[in-house]
C-alpha cells in the first residue's frame, strides 16, 4: 500500500484529500493541532477524519503537531509515520494560517505564523521524505498554494475588501511556490516530483468560511481539488513536475474524469465539460 502523509487533515481540503487517498487504496498519516472534536473553535479533528479513514476501510494515522513552532520536528514527524505505516511515497502539504490584515496592520507574531506554517514546515517535511524517495526511486511531494501567490495587478490597484492585498498569506503562497519549481528544478530525473495546487476560486471550508464570507464568490467543490491532487501526486515526474496548477484548469486541460471523493464514482455537475471556463485560471497565473 502506498503511504502518504497529509498535513491539515483535521477539516477541510485535507480532510478531503485523505478521504480520497484512502479510496484510491492509500495509507494515510493524518497530521493537525485538533485531536478530538471541540478541541478547537471549528469543527473537524484528527480523531473524526481517522474514524471516517478507517470506516472506508483504510489504514489511518492521527498525528497531533503544531507547524507553527519554532522547534517543529519534521524528521521526528515523519520517522513515527514510517514507524507505524511504513516508506511515505506521497506528502501532501495542505496545512495552512490564512490572515488577512492589512500590511501596516500585520503583527510580526502573525506574519512568523504564516511562514512557519505555510513555508518553513512544507520545507522541512520535504527534506525529511525526498532522501527516501529519491532513494527508492519514486514518490511526490504536493504543495497547496493559493491564486492569492499572483502579484495583484496594477498600478492602478484595487484590493479586495475581504483579504486587502493579501500580504503575509499571498507571500507565503508565493514563497512556496518558487521554492516548489526550485527543488523539482534541482531533482528533476530522480523520479520525484514537486508540484503546487491552488483553487481556481474557493472552496468553502470550516476554515475559509470562519474567515471571509465566500458566498457571494463562485466557489469549487473539494473533490475537483482532490481529484486534481491525485492527477499531480501520480502524474509521470518527467512531465509533472515543477507546476503550479489550479485545479478545475489542470481538470479541464487533461479532460479528466472528477471522482467523488470516496471513488464510488463520477461526481455529478463537475465534470470538466461542465466547469465555468470563466473562472479558470492558466498556468501561471493568468486567466483566459
Ligand atoms: P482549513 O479548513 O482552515 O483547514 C486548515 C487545516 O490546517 C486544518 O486541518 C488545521 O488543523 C491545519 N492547521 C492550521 N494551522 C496549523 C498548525 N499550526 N499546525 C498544524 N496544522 C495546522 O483550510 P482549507 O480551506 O481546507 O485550506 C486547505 C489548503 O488549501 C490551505 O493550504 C489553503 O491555503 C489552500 N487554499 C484554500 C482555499 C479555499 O478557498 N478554501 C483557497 C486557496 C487555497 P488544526 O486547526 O486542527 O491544527
Amino acid at each position: 500500500m502506498p503511504v502518504a502523509i497529509v498535513t491539515g487533515a483535521s477539516r477541510g481540503i485535507g480532510a478531503g484529500i485523505a478521504r480520497r487517498l484512502v479510496a484510491e487504496g492509500c495509507d494515510v498519516a493524518c497530521v493537525a493541532r485538533t485531536l478530538a472534536e471541540g478541541d478547537s473553535h471549528l469543527d473537524g479533528s484528527l480523531q473524526r477524519t481517522v474514524d471516517r479513514l478507517t470506516e472506508a476501510g483504510g489504514r489511518a494515522h492521527a498525528v497531533v503537531a503544531d507547524l507553527s513552532a519554532p522547534d517543529f520536528d519534521a524528521h521526528g514527524l515523519v520517522c513515527e509515520v514510517e514507524i507505524v505505516l511504513g516508506p511515505v511515497d506521497y506528502l501532501v502539504n495542505n496545512a495552512a494560517a490564512a490572515f488577512y490584515p492589512s500590511y501596516l496592520e500585520t503583527p510580526r507574531k502573525r506574519m512568523e505564523v504564516s511562514f512557519r506554517v505555510n513555508v518553513v514546515a512544507p520545507w522541512l517535511l520535504a527534506q525529511a521524505v525526498l532522501p527516501g524517495m529519491i532513494e527508492r526511486g519514486t514518490g511526490s511531494v504536493l504543495n497547496l498554494t493559493s491564486q492569492t501567490a499572483i502579484m495583484p495587478p496594477g498600478p492602478p490597484f484595487k484590493v479586495a475588501p475581504q483579504i486587502g492585498g493579501a500580504t503575509s498569506y499571498g507571500g507565503s503562497k508565493a514563497w512556496l511556490e518558487r521554492a516548489t519549481v526550485g527543488a523539482a528544478a534541482e531533482l528533476y530525473g530522480t523520479g520525484v516530483s514537486l508540484n503546487c495546487l491552488s483553487p481556481d476560486t474557493s472552496v468553502i471550508t470550516e476554515g475559509s468560511d470562519a474567515l471571509v464570507d465566500l458566498s457571494a464568490y463562485p466557489n469549487e467543490p473539494v473533490d475537483t481539488m482532490a481529484e486534481a491532487a491525485w492527477a499531480l501526486l501520480t502524474g509521470d515526474p518527467e512531465e509533472f513536475t515543477g507546476r503550479v496548477e489550479y485545479a478545475l484548469s489542470l481538470l479541464h486541460r487533461l479532460q479528466r474524469p472528477v471522482m467523488r471523493l470516496d471513488g464510488s464514482g463520477l461526481l455529478e455537475g463537475w465534470q470538466p465539460h461542465e466547469f465555468d471556463t470563466a473562472y479558470l485560471i492558466a498556468p501561471g497565473g493568468d486567466r483566459p
